[in-house]
C-alpha cells in the first residue's frame, strides 16, 4: 500500500506547528502497519539543504511562471520529495508569511503548485494507491485529480485546523487551472472567493480530524467557522483521529537536551530538572512552589490572554510560571511586564526553542494549556509522557487526551491532569485551585503523575487507524 502524503511542513524540515510534527512521525508509524509514505512539501530553503543527495524524478519548463525540478531523497526515515520551483519558495523565513509580516502576495499559486504537482505525481511517476491531503496548503490536490477522466487514487483530506482555510479571491479561477464548473458552492466556492479547504472537503472520500471530540464541534455553526455544513453533509465520511507523538524524539530516558533523565520508575528524578527551569527562567529556586509551563504559539486561539489574567491567582496559590511563546508582540510585551513586576514568579522566553521546549516539559510540575479550541494539542502529549500534570482547557483534542482528576476519576485511581471548562477566566481560576490542591495532596499527585506517565501517547494506535482508513478506500 504506497500512499503520497501532501503537506506544506514536515519535522525536521520545516516547522511552524503541530502539523509538522504529525507528517514527520505518521510515516515511521505507517511503516510498521504495511503502508509506505512518500511526503511532498516544497522545496523552501532549509528543505533543499537538508536533501543534498536528492535526485530529480521530474523536470517541468514552466510551473506557474517558472521551471522546476521535482528531486526525491530521503532525510532519516523520511522519503521526501521536494518541488525546486525557486520562483515559488527560494525566500528567507516564514513558508507564509514575508519580513513584513504580511501572507506572500503569490500564496495562492504557490499551494496551487503544491496540489498541481501532487496530482501529477500521484497518477503518474509515483502511481500511488491514495493520496493524504494534509490542511489547505494541500487542497487544491483534490478538485486537480477530480478534473480527470481516469481512475485516481483514494482521496484522505485531514483537517489539522479549521480556521485557517486558503481563502483567495476568484480572479485567480483561471490562473490556478481550476474549471468554472468546480466553482459552485458545492464546489470550491466559499462566498464568492476559492477555498483550498473547502475543496479538499469536498472532493475528498474521507475527511478526518485530529481528535474525536473536533470532529464533533467542527460540524457545529459554534465551532465549523463557516464550513459546519459542508461538513455535515458529508456524514459518516467525516471521523476523528486522535494524533501521537513521536516517542524516540520525546522520551525522558534518553532525551539529550534536559539536564536529567528519568523514566516512569523515577519521577523524583525531574527534581533536578525543575531548578534548572527556574534557574533558566531567572524563578526564584523554590521547591514548594508549583512549577507550571506553557509551550505555545501565542495567538487568540491558546487563550493565553486569559492566562495572562489569572496570574494573581497563580501567585495567590503559590505558583510559578515558565512561558515560551512565539507570535502576538501585544501578548509578549504584556506578559515581558508580568514577569518584570514579578521575576521570582513569572518568567517568559520568546521565539521558537526546540532545546527549552523539552526542558520545560521535564523540569514544570504542570503544563497549562488554556485554548480556546484546539484540534489535537500536542504539547499536553508530550506533559503527560514528561510526568508534567497537564492542566487544560476541556475542548477538542484536549478533552479527549487528558482524565481530570474529578472525585471520581481519583477515586478510581485514574486521573491524568486536570480540565476546566468554559473557556472563561472565572472557570480558569476555579480550576487553578483545584489544580493547587492537588499538589498538595502527596499521594493523590504522583498517583496521577504516574497515570499520566503510563499513557500510550505513540502513534501506534493512531497509524492503525489511518491504516485501516487507506485500505478501506482501496477496498
Ligand atoms: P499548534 O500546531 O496549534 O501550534 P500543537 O500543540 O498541535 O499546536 O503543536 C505545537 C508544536 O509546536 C509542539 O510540538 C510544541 O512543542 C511546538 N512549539 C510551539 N511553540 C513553540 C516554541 N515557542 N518553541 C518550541 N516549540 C514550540
Amino acid at each position: 500500500m504506497k500512499v503520497l502524503a501532501v503537506t506544506s511542513e514536515v519535522f525536521p524540515l520545516v516547522k511552524t506547528g503541530g502539523l509538522a510534527d504529525v507528517c514527520g512521525a505518521l510515516p515511521a508509524a505507517l511503516a510498521a502497519e504495511g503502508v509506505s509514505v512518500v511526503t511532498l512539501v516544497p522545496g523552501y530553503p532549509p528543505v533543499l539543504a537538508k536533501l543534498p543527495d536528492a535526485v530529480s524524478i521530474l523536470d517541468i519548463a514552466d510551473l506557474f511562471g517558472g521551471p522546476a525540478r521535482v528531486l526525491r531523497g530521503q532525510t532519516g526515515a523520511l522519503d521526501v520529495v521536494a518541488i525546486d520551483a525557486p520562483h515559488l519558495y527560494a525566500r528567507a523565513g516564514d513558508p507564509y508569511v514575508g519580513p513584513d509580516g504580511v501572507d506572500w502576495p503569490d500564496n495562492a499559486v504557490r499551494f496551487a503548485t503544491l496540489g498541481r504537482v501532487a496530482a501529477t505525481l500521484a497518477t503518474g511517476a509515483l502511481a500511488v494507491d491514495a493520496v493524504h491531503l494534509h490542511d489547505w496548503q494541500a487542497g487544491l490536490t483534490a478538485a486537480y485529480l477530480r478534473q480527470r477522466d481516469e481512475p485516481v487514487p483514494g482521496i484522505v483530506a485531514t483537517v489539522h485546523n479549521l480556521a485557517f482555510q486558503g481563502l483567495f479571491g476568484a480572479h485567480m479561477l483561471q490562473t490556478l487551472g481550476l474549471s468554472p464548473e468546480q466553482f459552485i458552492p458545492d464546489g470550491l466556492e466559499y462566498h464568492g472567493a476559492i477555498s483550498f479547504l473547502k475543496a479538499s472537503l469536498i472532493y475528498a472520500d474521507r475527511i478526518t480530524t485530529v481528535s474525536p471530540t473536533y470532529a464533533d464541534e467542527i460540524r457545529t455553526a459554534e465551532g465549523g467557522m463557516g464550513l459546519d455544513g459542508v461538513l455535515r453533509r458529508r456524514g459518516l465520511n467525516v471521523s476523528g483521529i486522535l494524533n501521537g507523538i513521536d516517542t524516540d524524539i520525546w522520551d525522558p530516558e534518553i532525551d539529550p537536551s534536559i539536564p536529567v533523565r528519568f523514566g516512569r520508575g523515577k519521577p523524583a528524578r525531574r527534581a533536578a530538572n525543575k531548578v534548572a527551569l527556574q534557574r533558566r527562567f531567572g524563578l526564584a529556586e523554590n521547591g514548594t512552589a508549583l512549577l507550571c509551563g506553557v509551550v505555545s504559539r501565542m495567538s487568540w486561539q491558546k487563550g493565553l490572554d486569559l492566562l495572562l489574567e489569572v496570574v494573581p491567582a497563580l501567585r495567590a496559590e503559590n505558583m510559578q510560571l515558565a512561558l515560551l511563546g512565539s507570535g502576538e508582540p501585544a501578548l509578549q510585551a504584556a506578559f515581558s511586564a508580568a514577569a518584570a513586576r514579578d521575576p521570582d514568579y513569572v518568567g517568559c522566553m520568546f521565539g521558537y526553542d526546540e532545546t527549552i521546549a523539552h526542558l520545560i516539559q521535564a523540569g514544570s510540575d504542570a503544563l497549562l494549556v488554556p485554548s480556546r479550541f484546539e484540534p489535537c494539542g500536542l504539547t499536553q502529549l508530550c506533559a503527560l509522557r514528561y510526568g508534567s500534570i497537564p492542566f487544560v482547557a476541556r475542548v477538542g483534542g484536549l478533552a479527549d487526551t487528558v482524565i481530570d482528576a474529578n472525585a471520581a476519576s481519583l477515586a478510581q485511581g485514574v486521573a491524568t491532569g486536570v480540565q476546566f471548562a468554559p473557556v472563561t477566566r472565572p472557570a480558569l481560576e476555579q480550576a487553578l485551585r483545584r489544580l493547587g490542591a492537588l499538589w498538595r495532596n502527596v499521594p493523590a499527585w504522583r498517583r496521577t503523575q504516574r497515570n499520566a506517565m503510563a499513557m500510550d501517547v505513540s502513534w501506534r494506535g493512531p497509524a492503525a487507524s489511518y491504516a485501516r482508513l487507506f485500505r478501506a478506500l482501496r477496498a
